[in-house]
């Protein structure tokens, strides 16, 4: 009996479709049988830290954007950018690999796979909106946009034009300029009704261009009632936190914001497990496709995989590294003259008191494991040809 009623429904389905097709599009009916992923959103605010957002400190300034976000979706408390600067941090961001693996000869076998290439593989259209021209899919030459792949992938970019007498990696363009450009293709992408995987850049925070904290949440606001937020997923975080100008690994220029919304998913959800930037391809391929490559990337899916119990970062010439744990933190650097730290960042959250004589154990076994992800200490040195790249764009 089940099976004929089984059978019934299947002819009834088969009837709808001829009819659908005798009267509709080919491209209609597609849409109508096949179900179409949600679009994704990546907006990377440049320097922005936890304690401009209410919704992480509950500080002074209220910002209503980033607020609903937080309500409608979910706040991770531990984000981690994988290096204290911005172009460094968006490549790992966007190839899901850690410096070390991009600027070292360590791995042949490591394949680079942007997230836009892998979007664009499964049917999006991709497109990238920077605000600054050191984001440029190609900042000055095809010798860095090979060394930092973060534009690479893209099927539309939207550079900022060069501006007479001022280096092209200096020049910068409003979030509200960007935007005008985003919201217009986004609104041109749905009239298409096709999925899309769009990356946004603010710069507004960054100096010189320093303004006050209202536009950003204004454009952020904007850019979100842009988009059908039932369709698509949408993630915001930034590159680094506060002043890069002495890049060491502190925890206060490495620990960034990071908001997401999944159609369906949790709401006012707040995760307080570790997460950094080489997860976010993952997951967000994992929640608008269903899965992701394990072997295109040394990122995790946040919501699907084992939960992190640790996240490392490097220094811009890989000259230094560190592993963050739940009490301690241990950070090695080679330069002139080798360092090592252990800090107790329950008891000591500046990072004031180097404890690795009183916890020599700790920090062995530290060490140990931060090898594990980015090889042994001082044994990947990062390619001559590509610190010199590096150096003419390290304008602070
Ligand atoms: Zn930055």
């Amino acid at each position: 009996m089940a099976r004929i009623v089984c059978w019934g429904l299947v002819c009834l389905q088969g009837i709808l479709l001829l009819i659908l097709a005798a009267r509709f599009s080919p491209a209609l009916v597609d849409r109508l049988v096949q179900p179409r992923p949600p679009s994704v959103l990546l907006v990377t605010i440049d320097m922005l830290e936890t304690r401009h957002l209410h919704c992480y400190t509950g500080g002074k300034t209220w910002t209503p954007s980033f607020h609903s976000l937080a309500s409608d979706g979910i706040l991770f408390e531990r984000m981690y950018a994988q290096a204290p600067v911005t172009d460094v941090s968006h490549a790992s961001l966007m190839t899901s690999r850690y410096p070390s693996e991009l600027f070292t000869d360590r791995d042949p076998r490591v394949a680079v796979h942007t997230m836009a290439e892998q979007f664009a593989r499964r049917g999006f259209r991709t497109a990238y909106f920077p605000s600054c021209g050191l984001l440029n899919p190609e900042v000055t030459s095809k010798e860095v946009a090979d060394v930092l792949p973060f534009g690479r992938g893209f099927q539309e970019t939207f550079p900022v034009d060069a501006r007479e007498g001022v280096p092209l990696f200096d020049t910068h363009r409003s979030g509200t300029d960007t935007n005008r450009i985003a919201i217009s293709w986004i609104a041109r992408q749905s009239a298409a009704g096709r999925p899309w995987f769009a990356h946004v850049h603010y710069r507004d925070l960054h100096p010189p261009a320093v303004l006050s904290f209202q536009p950003v949440d204004d454009n952020l606001g904007a850019l979100l009632a842009a988009v059908d937020r039932e369709n698509a997923v949408v993630a915001v975080l930034s590159d680094h936190a506060s002043s890069p100008r002495a890049p060491r690994l502190l925890d206060r220029r490495l620990h960034v914001p990071f908001l997401m919304q999944v159609p369906g998913g949790p709401r006012g959800a707040r995760v307080k497990r570790f997460a950094q930037a080489v997860d976010v391809g993952p997951t967000l391929l994992a929640a608008a496709c269903g899965e992701y490559s394990r072997d295109a990337c040394s990122g995790r899916d946040l919501f699907g995989d084992a939960p992190r119990r640790e996240v490392v970062a490097e220094s811009r010439y890989l000259d230094g590294r560190m592993l963050r744990g739940e009490r301690f933190k241990y950070v090695e650097y080679f330069t002139d003259r080798p360092e090592r730290y252990l800090f107790d960042m329950q008891a000591d959250p500046e990072e004031k008191r180097n404890v690795i004589a009183r916890h020599a154990a700790e920090a062995q076994r530290m060490q140990a494991s931060l090898a594990g992800y980015l090889g042994p200490t001082g044994g990947h040195q990062i390619m001559p040809d590509t610190k010199r790249l590096l150096q003419r764009l390290d304008y602070f």
